[in-house]
């Protein structure tokens, strides 16, 4: 045992190093359709993203399709051929617009699941009325519109307003401002996801125009279109371009950006949680990454390194492999004079907080020997109580 505790003080100094990143054994263990533990550390942390100078400026992360400049403009491409269309679209004073005639406006990149920032206005001076005034859109994966329309003041039929899915379902409320000021835009875009005719996910709408909430995780349904219901199967392709819609009113855009949403976990079903095949895949690999660093480690590091991956991938010979090292270091623990065993509480304390997270959640025997010596060990000193 003088080979583990042979330098007592650098062996802490060791320990204390891994100790201190927290690693495994907190909340409830990985199971069947969670590959990690309740506030594991093994799970990957989140990117940094630079959230911008003011509230609706773009992120680091977002793609920027407009920025008020000629430049960004050849983002977007015509969807009539020149010789089909009567006009094109503008950049003017910083803004987006469509001549009379232009057709609809599409971005050159795709999307799928996305978050979405515009920023629109109407003519201050407003004419036409109902779905003739400062009537726009802007259509997710050119499919399924969001409604852009001057409603202020200006009633209309209800699943036509402003930050309705058009056709589907109404805005909750009607937040615009006057026709010529600004209006926001902030859309989250699940699209529908069918496979082989089964709908896997409805797709969803959480719209927010001018920061009020108008559309909170609205099923899309397979969308719908002027006085029609499309079906609930309708199939949706992986990404499609953003369309801004012209309706033959001169709406102008402004501050258009995009960030591509994580990923859903849909190869479980519609409840979006790994499947069961997936999740013990993952769960390999975690166990296979934390053995690799064991492998670079001795004595009590090595034993809790051994222990953690156990909670991913249970193997007896590893389990046998940690219980050996645990037992040489107990063995060794009567020869220890009084300071180098003070030396070694917050060795004991991570180690019986180890031993028993594998209790308590039966990855070893209730009452487990190795536990109940450490626990005596730290009782006996006070460590716990
Ligand atoms: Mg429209």
């Amino acid at each position: 045992m003088k080979t583990a505790l042979c330098c007592v003080a650098a062996l802490c100094l060791l320990q204390v190093s891994l100790l201190s990143q927290g690693r495994a054994f907190f909340g409830a263990p990985p199971d069947d359709h969670n590959p990690w533990a309740v506030h594991d550390r093994n799970r990957p942390a989140p990117p940094v993203v630079d959230p911008g100078d003011k509230p609706g400026g773009p992120p680091s992360d977002a793609i920027v399709l407009f920025d008020g400049t000629q430049a960004s403009f050849e983002k977007w491409h015509h969807e009539k051929p020149e010789d089909e269309r009567e006009s094109n679209w503008v950049v003017s004073n910083g803004a987006l617009m469509p001549q009379k005639g232009a057709g609809s406006l599409l971005s050159k990149e795709v999307f799928g699941d996305c978050q979405l920032h515009l920023e629109w206005a109407a003519p201050e001076e407003a004419s036409g009325k109902g779905q003739g005034r400062g009537n726009s859109g802007v259509f997710l994966m050119g499919m399924v519109e969001v409604q852009i329309l001057d409603n202020y003041n200006n009633p209309s039929y209800a699943d036509g307003m402003a930050g309705a899915i058009y056709a589907v379902m109404p805005p909750a409320v009607n937040a615009l401002k006057p026709p010529g000021e600004w209006q926001s835009y902030d859309i989250i875009f699940r699209r529908p996801v069918v496979r082989d005719g089964v709908v896997l996910d409805p797709g969803f709408f959480t719209v927010l125009v001018n920061g009020v909430v108008v559309q909170d995780s609205t099923p899309i349904n397979g969308g719908g279109a002027y006085r029609k219901r499309m079906p609930l199967d309708r199939a949706f392709p992986e990404a499609g371009p953003l369309e801004l819609q012209d309706h033959g009113d001169p709406v102008r855009f402004r501050n258009i950006w995009v960030r591509p949403l994580r990923p859903r976990e849909l190869d479980g079903g519609t409840d979006g949680r790994l499947s069961k095949e997936n999740t013990m895949r993952k769960r390999e690999a975690i166990a296979d990454t934390v053995l690799d660093q064991a492998s670079g480690e001795s004595g009590l590091p090595r034993a809790l390194l051994l222990m953690e991956s156990l909670i991913y991938k249970f193997d007896k010979l590893v389990l046998s492999d940690a219980e050996r090292l645990i037992s040489e270091y107990l063995g060794e623990w009567p020869t220890l004079t009084a300071a180098e065993q003070q030396a070694e509480e917050r060795a004991i304390k991570e180690l019986h907080r180890a031993l028993k997270y594998l209790e308590t959640h039966g990855f070893v025997a209730p009452e487990y020997r190795l536990g109940q010596e450490v626990e005596a060990i730290a009782r006996q000193n006070d460590w716990i109580r």
